[in-house]
């Protein structure tokens, strides 16, 4: 099973359609062995649409199909809008906006009956890690979705986001990465193992142009989630071209 390289940029709560055009710019002339996904604000999808080598996604959706949700945003509207993918579960919606592992599995549910290919996003906190929990506390996160629903697993993307990596300018190293993602690996293979094994695993967290390709190399890291890197055209760039080709 082939696992093409993906590098997704996480624009957060930034960017504007001027960064929009010099991203777009920064790609145009490289030559990538890679499929890149923009998550912009969903108000800058716009800004993508005649990208067609680019894929869009949202960075959130609404855990309801539809109706009377101010200011929500259902699949159907992102899929409206151009998006693909959406995130799902960001360990900041974790902290900020209180996601529970029971909506963060209704909103998959909604993504993929949207046509949309969710990026679930998973990743323990530094007090979790110093207490040795890592691997107990991705293994609720993955459960609370594929435990009940294996079949979501073929339509997905995982984020392995170590929380305390993220925006802290402090990445995993390329092999505590690779540790978290081959025990990711295989707690999906208990749920699917054919889907386990095409299944792509980003890792996100102080991803950058020079530490991405030491990442890369690891077998179980399909690609990157990027944050503030990808708000910066020529890093960004950078980044894609280093990631290459699939892996089986
Ligand atoms: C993120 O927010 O998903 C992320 C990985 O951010 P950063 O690259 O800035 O750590």
């Amino acid at each position: 099973m082939q696992r093409k390289a993906l590098v997704a940029a996480n624009w957060k709560m930034n960017g504007s359609a001027e960064l929009a055009e010099q991203i777009i710019s920064s790609l145009t002339d490289v030559t990538l062995d890679c499929e890149v996904l923009i998550c912009p604000p969903a108000t800058l999808l716009h800004c993508f649409s005649a990208q067609d080598a680019l894929l869009l996604g949202g960075q959130n959706l609404s855990e309801h199909e539809s109706g009377a949700y101010t200011g929500e945003l259902s699949g159907a509207l992102l899929s409206a809008a151009g998006a693909r993918y959406v995130l799902i579960g960001h360990s900041e919606r974790r902290q900020y906006q209180a996601e529970s592992d029971e909506m963060i599995c209704r909103k998959l549910q909604q993504a993929v009956a949207a046509g949309l290919t969710p990026v679930l996003c998973v990743g323990e906190t530094l007090s979790e890690r110093q207490q040795q929990k890592t691997e107990q506390v991705i293994a609720k996160q993955l459960a609370a979705v594929y435990a009940a629903l294996p079949e979501l697993l073929q339509n997905s993307v995982i984020a392995y986001e170590p929380v305390w990596a993220i925006g802290t300018g402090e990445s995993a190293t390329p092999e505590q990465a690779q540790a978290t993602h081959a025990f990711i690996r295989q707690q999906l293979m208990a749920y699917q193992p054919t889907a386990a094994n095409a299944v792509r695993i980003l890792y996100g967290g102080s991803v950058n142009a020079d530490n991405c390709a030491a990442l890369f190399t690891q077998t179980d890291i399909d690609g990157a989630l990027v944050g503030g890197a990808s708000l910066k055209p020529a890093e960004f760039a950078q980044i894609c071209i280093s990631a290459k080709g699939t892996k089986e």
